[in-house]
């Protein structure tokens, strides 16, 4: 039995992932501020006797005698990290820094959730580990791009200058049932406006893509990821490979729902990435053969499902 600091894990990502170490018999402690988390996601863990709930925000100083730390806390859909871009960029940095300092006093291992978007709009494609990306440090992403590139930076130096004992993964678009049906993402909005027969609003022309990994399939890598040798920090791609254009991703989400819904054409945000495919070559190699198991149909019948309770 391991104690174990998930920061971020009333969110979406982080309350599969407590879920998960909860039932392996960890002795976890949730950690969240509830901007964009939720209670309601962890409700079923709150009576077990290893799970543990506290309201803190990491961007100030916390501490707990632990073996591991999942970094997850940060707004991850466009509107909610733009709605306080200084607020974004101070959770991505000083949250890495005391999470580190944490680290560093207890000697834990510490995991960063770190996300494709440091690759920005990418050139390369699909994205391999080694490619530094496209990012405009001054647009309207860079609140959470660039904050999640000096996060990765900080974790690197803890672990050069420190020997803090690091992992770094870079998550691809994730979906799942805990998403917030209001969290603005593609998945969400397009399922929910399916379900109430609302047009779907594909921002731009719909020829973008992007690849959608079921949040379980993530949640295996990242335990594999933590559970690697100290040697191997990352940073590691986690993702489907299996790409997509928004039209087809919309055109899926109708046919599956039997809705009535029609697509509408909206404006395309500023720095909305043109591709992104993850190459998942190094993942494989390292975690012991990780790979996506679940499709993109099954997953998002599972993902409908429970946007169909909360209507
Ligand atoms: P989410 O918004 O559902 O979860 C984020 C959680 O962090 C929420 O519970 C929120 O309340 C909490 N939080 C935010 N700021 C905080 C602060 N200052 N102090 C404490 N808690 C705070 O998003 P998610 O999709 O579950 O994402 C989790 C992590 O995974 C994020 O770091 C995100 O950047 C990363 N990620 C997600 C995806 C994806 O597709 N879902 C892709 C790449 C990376
Ligand atoms: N920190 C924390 N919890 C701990 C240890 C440190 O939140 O258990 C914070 C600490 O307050 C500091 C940050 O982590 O702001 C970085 O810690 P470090 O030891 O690297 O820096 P220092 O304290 O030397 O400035
Ligand atoms: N998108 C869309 N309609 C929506 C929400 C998003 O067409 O209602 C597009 C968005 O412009 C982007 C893609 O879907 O090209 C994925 O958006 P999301 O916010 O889910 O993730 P991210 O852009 O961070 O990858």
């Amino acid at each position: 039995m391991k104690r174990i600091l998930v920061t971020g894990g009333a969110g979406f990502i982080g309350s599969h992932l407590c879920a998960r170490l909860v039932r392996e018999g960890n002795d976890v402690i949730c950690l969240d501020n509830y901007f964009t988390g939720s209670k309601d996601n962890i409700r079923q863990l709150l009576d077990c006797h290893n799970f543990e709930l506290v309201r803190h925000d990491v961007t100030t100083p916390y501490y707990a005698e632990v073996d591991e730390v999942y970094n997850l806390a940060c707004p991850a859909s466009p509107p909610h990290y733009q709605y306080n871009p200084i607020k974004t960029m101070k959770t991505s940095i000083y949250g890495a820094m005391n999470m580190l300092g944490l680290a560093k006093r207890t000697n834990a291992k510490i995991l960063q959730a770190s996300t494709s978007e440091v690759y920005g709009d990418p050139a390369v494609h699909p994205q391999v580990e080694s490619y530094w990306g496209h990012v405009n440090p001054i647009g309207i992403r860079s609140c959470y791009d660039e904050g999640k590139r000096s996060a990765e930076t900080l974790f690197m130096d803890y672990h050069r200058q420190n020997g803090v004992r690091i992992k770094i993964i870079r998550i691809f678009n994730t979906y799942g049932p805990n998403m917030n049906p209001n969290d603005g993402r593609v998945v969400s909005n397009f399922i929910m406006q399916a379900l109430r027969g609302e047009d779907l609003t594909i921002y731009g022309d719909g020829l973008q893509t992007r690849s959608f990994q079921y949040v379980d399939d993530l949640v295996e890598g990242m335990v594999r990821m933590m559970a690697t040798v100290d040697d191997f920090i990352g940073p590691v791609n986690i993702g489907n490979p299996g790409e997509f254009t928004m039209l087809e991703l919309a055109e899926k989400i109708i046919e599956l729902t039997g809705s009535n819904s029609k697509i509408v054409h909206c404006p395309l945000p500023g720095d909305d990435p043109k591709q992104r495919k993850p190459d998942i070559s190094l993942a494989k190699e390292m975690l012991n053969g990780w790979e996506p198991k679940v499709k993109l149909e099954e997953g998002l019948k599972m993902t409908i499902e429970y946007f169909k309770d909360l209507e």
